[in-house]
């Protein structure tokens, strides 16, 4: 392998000043999973990191989730949302969570040519999921991105993601915002959608309201409605609203950008805003201590020489499965 010796304050300077070529060096460097590289990625995010006591501390990013199933038009309104955005005068980057793309090799979110004006814009970076395998995996690499990308100046941080697995979860973790983009779908077709992923919402957009959709859009949006009342309690800080747009015909795209900006304001001036943030990074800290210590416990040698014959005693009854955690931690813990 090539090894070239990668100076930390220069790059941090050079992603600074917004040089594409070095972000797109230290965002491959947050994606290793080489030992040396995870730890100058440490060093580098560290550098690029805003102090909490620096005047750098006002945050000026949207971090904005995105979710919806392949099909519902991510990519389309992504591309007019963020061109609308620049037109604005912001720097908008994309990133995708995508953990299943390595396994089915199917189409892969944020691939550039998905965003056919957004991809050639000066002011936008594009950046599709990294292809290292787990969830938690592509999770960190991401969050890690986010801080490199504002640390280059891109004030709008949109995250894509679809459904699969946690991945909504993981992402709605990341995120001051979390947008579920849906189809027009009423009465039993509402049953189809994931009662977790409203759960998670911030702000529901029924897209594809045009043309002769446009009604059904409508109703669809007010069906929503109902049920998101039902989740959340009328003295909530924040109660989702359920929008209609239309991504291919450019509707409704300022009354969504407005809805996440007053989302913003209601959480800013109940003194949630700052507060989610730093919740988030406490929570992703012991994330990675559990990651961590699973992997550590399936990689352990004395556990793996014991884990074939503990199995095989709580199959056959000999020991109850409490009594076999105990002795699977007893021979992770010794020393
Ligand atoms: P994604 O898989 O969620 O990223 O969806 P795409 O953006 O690739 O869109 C899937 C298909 O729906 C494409 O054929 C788009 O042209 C179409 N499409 C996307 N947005 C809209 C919209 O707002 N209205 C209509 N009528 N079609 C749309």
């Amino acid at each position: 392998s090539r090894r070239r010796a990668i100076d930390v304050d220069a790059l941090a300077e050079a992603v600074r000043s917004g040089e594409r070529a070095a972000l797109a060096r230290a965002i491959t460097l947050v994606e290793s999973t080489r030992a040396d590289h995870r730890d100058l990625a440490q060093r580098l995010l560290l550098r690029l990191t805003p102090d909490a006591h620096s005047s750098e501390t006002a945050t000026v990013s949207n971090r904005v989730g995105i979710t919806g199933v392949p099909g519902v038009g991510k990519s389309t309104f992504i591309d007019a949302l963020g061109m609308d955005l620049i037109g604005k005068g912001h720097r908008v980057a994309v990133l995708a969570v995508d953990p299943s793309s390595t396994r089915t090799g199917g189409s892969i979110l944020g691939d550039k040519t998905r965003m056919a004006r957004l991809s050639v814009e000066r002011n936008a970076y594009i950046r599709p999921s990294p292809t290292a395998g787990t969830l938690g995996g592509v999770a960190k690499a991401t969050r890690e991105t986010i801080v490199l990308l504002e640390a280059a100046g891109y004030d709008v941080i949109l995250v894509e993601t679809v459904g699969v697995g946690q991945s909504e979860v993981t992402v709605a973790n990341m995120v001051d915002v979390f947008c579920f983009l849906t189809l027009a779908r009423t009465g039993d077709q509402l049953q189809g959608i994931k009662k977790g992923v409203l759960e998670l919402a911030d702000l529901v957009a029924v897209n594809k309201a045009d043309g002769k959709h446009e009604m059904e859009a409508k109703s669809a949006a007010r069906e929503l409605a109902g049920a998101l009342r039902l989740i959340h309690p009328h003295d909530a800080l924040w109660r989702p609203p359920v929008l209609t747009m239309s991504g291919l015909e450019g509707l409704g795209l300022d009354k969504f950008w407005d809805t996440v900006l007053e989302h913003r304001r209601v959480l800013t001036d109940a003194g949630e805003f700052d507060e989610k943030r730093r919740r988030q990074q406490i929570d992703w800290t012991w994330t990675m201590v559990h990651d961590q210590l699973l992997r550590r416990l399936a990689d352990n040698p004395r556990v793996k020489a014991v884990r074939a014959q503990v199995e095989k005693q709580v199959r056959e009854g000999t020991l109850t499965a409490a009594l076999a955690a105990e002795e699977l931690l007893r021979a992770f813990d010794t020393h």
